[in-house]
């Protein structure tokens, strides 16, 4: 029989062994002309080359550990403790590869439900041990690193047995999910009665509903769904000094909204055990289109204008000049894709900008919508490119996580970044983050392709995610990285944008969070978190600097 609380990834990289993705040849001469990196594929790393150091729970923890969920659900072996040592950030993914600089939690303990958390945070606070919240594990600003502050010891508390549909009001259209639940298995669940939630974050196949709560997490719909702040109607959280869970009711005026307060909290506060959802019904059709605009600000200026004009379509990508680019050398189809070029070259877009709408709804309100974005488009100079790039899109939306692994197993750093800020102040935090990079990897002697695309859309402004890529520095992968990291945050810091859109803070962007709340902000942050957690157990070395 399989083991139910097997770690659901690979220990090393993303998904499962088997679902690899070989680069076609394009991609590899592509490394080596632009990148210099010219590796062969490393073998997978092996388990056993992580040092193991001995469990630091005494035998009176760990027995109430055990009392609070049971011995099944309190492990200490090898692989869970190496598969619970880290998120999947590229810094992540290069210590566990190298097997130097792993973190291990001391122990797994998987509880049942909310109040099996609430025995546990008990013993926890009363034993001195760390505790840092699992949801998928999918972080990538260093979320779930095992860090034990000043307590002798850490436990990872995994919400694998805490999932599952708790309640649905059909006619409220409001959802209620364990914290645990993945996302395939949110939609799968809602899907049974009609549903949709529409919150697509390329970790999908791994997040859970309350890794994303706790995250503030952006789905690539998020133009036309919501991110996931705008879905939560009410939360429920088990923290150390007791309940805290606010009602699910559509607007209020009863204070400053304690949601807000567990959304984005990171695991710091507590343990958000349930979140009640805005669902929606599933869309009768779903259609993609995908434009050339001649620049990168053209295709911004666009886009502003249907999302004030209130006519964004639910997926809004605008690739820049580099990205573009590139996708179109490595996309899948190199007949249809030599096609493309040839035909945005001969309507003047040599260096164009592709922009990718995807709209869902009815038939006759897709058309609509879709009506009045061709018009917008093409007063901005954009030429129609058909549905299939944007359909290839959509199908190999969860792909670059599996990308990812091929890329750093031929020494090639790869790393992903995002902001966002007003549309008056986007162009220049597009470029200011960009020469960033460039800058900093070629001060370490690594040429980089750096490539970027406007994500998210507001009335007010709109998320960049950045995607670079470079040659590893052997030996030194770990400071290059950083090198390129901290350049690209303080670029960031100083266009006044925020250190992060959807990533959350972590330990990465913490440096950064003083800056964007102020010294203030940052001791009202503490001051919640000593009446919520008094003793201090909760995730610590996340989110406040
Ligand atoms: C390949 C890849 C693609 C990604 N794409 C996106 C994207 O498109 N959009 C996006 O927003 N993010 C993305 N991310 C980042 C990540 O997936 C999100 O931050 C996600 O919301 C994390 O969910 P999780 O369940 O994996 O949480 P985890 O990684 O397990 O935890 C994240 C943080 O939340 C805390 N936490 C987790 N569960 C709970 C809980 N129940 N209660 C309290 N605290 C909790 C943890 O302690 C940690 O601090 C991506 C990551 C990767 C590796």
């Amino acid at each position: 029989m399989t083991d139910p609380l097997a770690p659901r990834m690979r220990w090393w990289g993303w998904g499962v062994d088997g679902q690899d993705a070989p680069l076609p040849k394009a991609a590899l001469a592509l490394l080596g002309s632009e990148l210099r990196a010219n590796g062969a594929p490393a073998a997978p790393p092996v388990l056993e080359r992580i040092a193991l150091s001995e469990p630091a729970l005494t035998a009176r923890a760990r027995a109430k550990l055990v009392a609070a969920v049971g011995a099944e659900h309190v492990r200490d072996d090898r692989l869970t403790r190496v598969a619970h040592a880290a998120g999947r950030s590229y810094a992540d993914l290069v210590r566990l590869r190298s097997g130097r600089g792993v973190t291990l939690p001391d122990a797994v303990v998987y509880p049942a439900g909310h109040g099996e958390v609430a025995a546990l945070l008990n013993v926890c606070a009363a034993e001195s041990i760390a505790v840092v919240p699992f949801g998928g594990g999918t972080s990538v600003v260093g979320g779930v690193e095992p860090l034990r502050g000043r307590f002798a010891s850490v436990v990872s508390l995994d919400l694998a047995r805490i999932s599952g549909l708790v309640a649905l009001d059909r006619c409220s259209q409001l959802a209620s999910f364990h914290g645990g639940t993945t996302g395939p298995e949110v939609e799968r669940l809602l899907d049974e009665h009609g549903f949709t939630l529409g919150h697509l974050p390329q970790s999908f196949e791994f997040s859970t509903v309350g890794g994303w709560a706790a995250t503030r997490s952006a789905g690539q719909a998020s133009t036309g769904y919501g991110r996931i702040d705008e879905l939560v109607v009410a939360l429920r959280a088990a923290t150390p000094s007791g309940e805290l869970s606010t009602l699910a009711v559509p607007a209020s005026a009863a204070g400053p909204p304690l949601r807000e307060l567990l959304l984005g909290s990171e695991g710091v506060l507590g343990v958000i055990t349930e979140v009640t959802l805005r669902v929606r019904p599933r869309a009768a059709a779903q259609r993609w289109d995908a434009w050339s605009l001649p620049c990168f600000g053209a295709g911004a200026g666009a886009l502003r204008e249907l999302e004030q004009g209130g006519a964004a379509p639910d997926v809004a990508r605008l690739s820049d000049e580099e990205e573009t680019r590139i996708s179109l050398a490595l996309a899948s189809h190199p007949a249809a894709t030599r096609a493309l070029r040839a035909y945005m070259r001969i309507r003047g877009h040599d260096a164009g900008c592709l922009a990718i709408l995807g709209f869902d709804g009815s038939g006759a309100q897709i058309a609509r919508r879709r009506a009045r974005a061709r018009s917008n488009l093409r007063r901005h100079g954009a030429i129609a490119l058909g549905p299939a790039p944007g359909a290839a899109w959509a199908r190999a939306r969860f792909r670059g996580a599996y990308v990812r692994d091929e890329l750093i197993g031929r020494g090639v750093l790869v790393e992903t970044l995002e902001t966002a800020t007003t549309w008056t102040r986007l162009q220049v935090l597009h470029r200011d983050v960009g020469a960033a990079l460039r800058g900093a990897l070629a001060r370490r002697g690594t040429p980089a392709v750096v490539m970027c695309h406007v994500s998210h859309l507001y009335p007010t402004g709109a998320s960049l995610y950045f995607t670079f890529l470079a040659r590893q520095q052997a030996g030194a992968e770990l400071e290059q990285w950083r090198a390129a990291k901290a350049a690209a945050s303080d670029a960031i810091a100083a266009a006044g944008a925020t250190i992060t859109h959807h990533h959350a803070v972590g330990t990465d962007h913490a440096p950064w969070l003083g800056g964007e709340v102020g010294r203030l902000g940052i001791e009202a942050l503490r001051a919640v978190k000593a009446r919520v957690d008094p003793a201090g157990i909760m995730n610590p070395g996340k989110l406040l600097p």
